[in-house]
């Protein structure tokens, strides 16, 4: 899977990196999202399919900043799993 260079998540479009060495950088995070600099940033050495989960988990992660909604990290990251399985 090729990232998309950038994903509109409601008004606000997100710029995706794929980043050398993130995983060593941030102490095991295979991605993050930066909420301030509209940025979502993905390991590069991921598989496609990790990559894909991780991307979609990170936008669960917008949505949940957006929108306020509270959820724990246990959540976002359960929702990510169904949500990357059905947007391939
Ligand atoms: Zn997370």
């Amino acid at each position: 899977m090729t990232l998309p260079k950038q994903v509109r998540i409601g008004s606000i479009l997100y710029k995706v990196e794929a980043e050398e060495a993130l995983i060593a950088k941030a102490e095991g995070s295979t991605g993050y999202c930066n909420n301030t600099r509209a940025v979502i940033g993905i390991d590069a050495s991921l598989a496609d399919d990790i990559a894909h989960e991780v991307l979609t988990h990170e936008v669960v992660e917008a949505i949940n900043y957006q929108l306020q909604l509270g959820l724990t990290h246990t959540q976002i990251a359960g929702v990510a799993f169904l949500l990357s399985d059905i947007t391939l």
